[in-house]
C-alpha cells in the first residue's frame, strides 16, 4: 500500500532526502502512522532509520537550514528532536529490547527495522511509512494494522502475555486507545490484561494516572473505565472506584449499582462539557457512598451525608494519584460536597431565596454544578426523571433572574463617593474607596435595602467602626448623630 497522497507537508521529503544523502532507509512509525491512517490530527512525528538517529537529525538539520531550526540531542537515548513550527520531529535509530522480570526497563541495542516494530505495543501502531526518495509513502505493515485499525480493534503484535508481562503499562495504553479510540481490545489481547493485572504494581503512579488523565478526557470515559473495572486493573489503581462497583441485596431489596450509575454521569458530562476536572467530579461525586451504605428496614439503603465523606476523600485521592493539590482539586470537592444540592431544592419548593442560597454556595461553578446535577438523574423512570429536569430549568431561569436583579441593584448606588468624601470630609484616599465598595458589596448581598436611608445608616456604621467621624452630616439623618464614631484614642 502506498499513503503518499497522505505525506503532505514538505518535512517528510525534506527528512527523505536527508536519508537519502546519508544512504539510510528512514520510516515514519508507531502513533502519527496510526493516526494518518484514522484521520486523526497529530503534531509528533517519530522517525526511525537504521543507524544513528542524532546523524539523521543533524543531516536534517542542516537540510532545513540550520538557522530555522533547533536540535535537541539526548546522547544516553540516542535520540534527537527537531521542533519545526507547531510539528515536533523525534529521531531515533531502529533497536531491539530485552526485558528482566522486575523492571519496565529493557535492555535496548541497535536492530532491524523488523525489530524495532516488533518491540511495540499494539498492530495498530506497528506500522511503518517509507520516506526515502524511491520508495515514498511505502507502507510497511508486518502484523496487520491496516486490517485491525479497520476492524477497530487492539491488539498485540506478538504472545500478549510476553507483551504485557514485559511492560505492564501496556495494559493501561490498551485501555485508553480502546477510550480514546473507541476500539475494541481483541479478547486474547484482554484475557492477557486479566492474567497479568497484577503486575501494574512496577509501574509508577505518575505514568498510571498519565493514561486515567487521557481516558477522561476521551468522548466517553465510560469504555476506558468499564474496561479498567472488568480487567481487574481498577482495584489496584483505584480501589475508592472499584468499591462502588457491585449491588448489595438484603431481604429482596437492592441498592444502585453505584459504579455504572457513575460511569453514566460521567459520558453525560463528558458530552456536555469539555472541562477535564468537572468529569473528575463527576467521577468522584459518590465516592463516598460506599463508607456510608446502611440498611435500614424502615427506609431500605441510605447513604448519609456520602457528599460530605466523599468531599473528605478527594484530597487523599488526588494526592496518591498526583493530580495537584491546588485549585483543581478544591473545585473537585467544592461540586462533591454540593452535588446534591440543586436535587434537594427541587424536592423542596423553589423558591427566591433558595436558589439565592445555592448561588451563594456555589458561586462561579454554579452552571457547572447544574450540569453535574443534570447528569446525576439517571432514573430510567422517564416521567420522573423529566420531572427533575423540567424543575432545573425552573432553577436555572431563577437564577438566571435572580442574577440580573443583583446585576441590577449593584449597578444601582444611592450614594457615589463624591457625597462619601463630603459627609465624612475625606479627600480622595483608600478609605473613600473602602467605604464605598463596602456599601457596594452589601447592597448586592441584600445585607441592606437600596433605599438612601439605609445605605447612609450602613456607611456611617462602618465608618464609624473604622474610626472615621462623619463631619457633615446629612440632612436626611439626624438623629444618626448620637452614634458617636469612636475617635481611636
Ligand atoms: P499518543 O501520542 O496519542 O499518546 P502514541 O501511540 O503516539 O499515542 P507515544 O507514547 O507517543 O504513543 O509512543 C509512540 C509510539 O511508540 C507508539 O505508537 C508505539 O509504537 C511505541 N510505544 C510507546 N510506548 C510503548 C510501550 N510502552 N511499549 C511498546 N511500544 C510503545
Ligand atoms: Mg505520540
Amino acid at each position: 500500500m502506498n499513503l503518499a497522497r497522505l505525506l503532505k507537508d514538505p518535512v517528510f521529503r525534506t527528512v527523505g532526502a536527508a536519508a537519502d544523502s546519508l544512504g539510510r532507509p528512514c520510516y515514519v512509525v508507531g502513533g502519527y502512522v496510526r493516526d494518518l491512517i484514522i484521520g486523526r490530527h497529530s503534531k509528533d512525528i517519530d522517525f526511525v532509520t537504521v543507524g544513528s538517529g542524532i546523524e539523521l537529525a543533524e543531516a536534517v538539520a542542516a537540510g532545513m537550514g540550520r538557522r530555522r531550526c533547533h536540535v535537541n540531542i539526548f546522547r544516553s537515548y540516542g535520540t534527537a528532536q527537531i521542533k519545526r513550527g507547531a510539528l515536533e520531529l523525534e529521531f531515533v535509530g531502529a533497536r531491539r529490547e530485552s526485558y528482566s522480570r522486575d523492571s519496565r526497563n529493557p535492555i535496548v541495542e541497535s536492530g532491524t527495522l523488523e525489530e524495532d516494530i516488533a518491540r511495540r505495543d499494539f498492530t495498530i501502531n506497528a506500522m511503518a511509512l517509507s520516506v526515502n526518495a524511491a520508495t515514498f509513502g511505502e507502507l510497511v505493515d508486518l502484523y496487520g494494522g491496516v486490517k485491525d485499525i479497520e476492524a477497530r480493534t487492539i491488539r498485540t503484535p506478538l504472545d500478549p502475555d510476553i507483551t504485557f508481562s514485559d511492560d505492564p503499562l501496556r495494559m493501561m495504553r490498551a485501555v485508553r486507545f480502546a477510550s480514546q479510540l473507541q476500539f475494541q481490545i481483541a479478547p486474547a489481547t484482554f484475557d492477557a490484561i486479566c492474567r497479568n493485572a497484577s503486575r501494574i504494581e512496577i509501574i509508577t503512579i505518575e505514568r498510571i494516572k498519565d493514561e486515567l488523565c487521557k481516558i477522561m478526557r476521551s468522548p466517553r470515559p465510560s469504555v476506558g473505565l468499564d474496561l479498567l473495572h472488568r480487567s481487574g486493573l481498577l482495584p489496584l489503581i483505584f480501589p475508592e472506584l472499584e468499591a462502588m462497583a457491585g449491588i448489595s441485596v438484603v431481604h429482596g431489596r437492592g441498592h444502585k449499582d453505584n459504579f455504572y450509575h457513575t460511569l453514566q454521569v460521567v459520558d453525560t458530562v463528558a458530552a456536555a462539557s469539555d472541562n477535564e476536572w468537572l468529569r473528575w467530579a463527576a467521577l468522584l461525586h459518590d465516592i463516598g457512598k460506599p463508607a456510608t451504605k446502611r440498611y435500614d428496614e424502615r427506609t431500605g439503603w441510605t447513604f448519609h451525608n456520602h457528599n460530605f465523606i466523599g468531599a473528605k476523600m478527594v484530597p487523599r485521592i488526588f494526592s496518591r494519584l498526583r493530580l495537584g493539590m491546588g485549585e483543581n482539586m478544591r473545585y473537585v470537592q467544592k461540586l462533591v460536597e454540593l452535588h446534591m444540592r440543586p436535587i434537594a431544592l427541587v424536592e423542596d419548593e423553589v423558591t427566591d431565596s433558595a436558589v439565592r442560597r445555592l448561588i451563594n454556595y456555589a458561586e462561579d461553578d454554579l452552571d457547572d454544578l447544574m450540569i453535574l446535577a443534570r447528569a446525576d438523574i439517571t432514573s430510567k423512570n422517564e416521567e420522573k426523571k423529566q420531572r427533575f429536569l423540567d424543575n432545573f430549568d425552573l432553577v436555572e431561569r431563577k437564577y438566571e433572574y435572580i442574577r440580573t436583579l443583583d446585576a441590577e441593584r449593584a449597578r444601582r448606588n444611592p450614594i457615589d463617593g463624591n457625597e462619601i468624601m463630603h459627609i465624612f470630609g475625606l479627600s480622595p484616599s483608600p478609605a473613600v474607596g473602602m467605604l464605598a465598595a463596602g456599601l457596594k458589596q452589601a447592597i448586592k448581598d441584600c445585607e441592606i435595602d437600596d433605599t438612601r436611608e439605609a445605605s447612609l445608616a450602613f456607611l456611617i456604621d462602618l465608618a464609624a467602626r473604622n474610626g472615621i467621624p462623619v463631619v457633615n452630616p446629612p440632612a436626611m439623618e439626624e438623629e444618626k448623630e448620637e452614634e458617636k464614631p469612636e475617635d481611636g484614642a
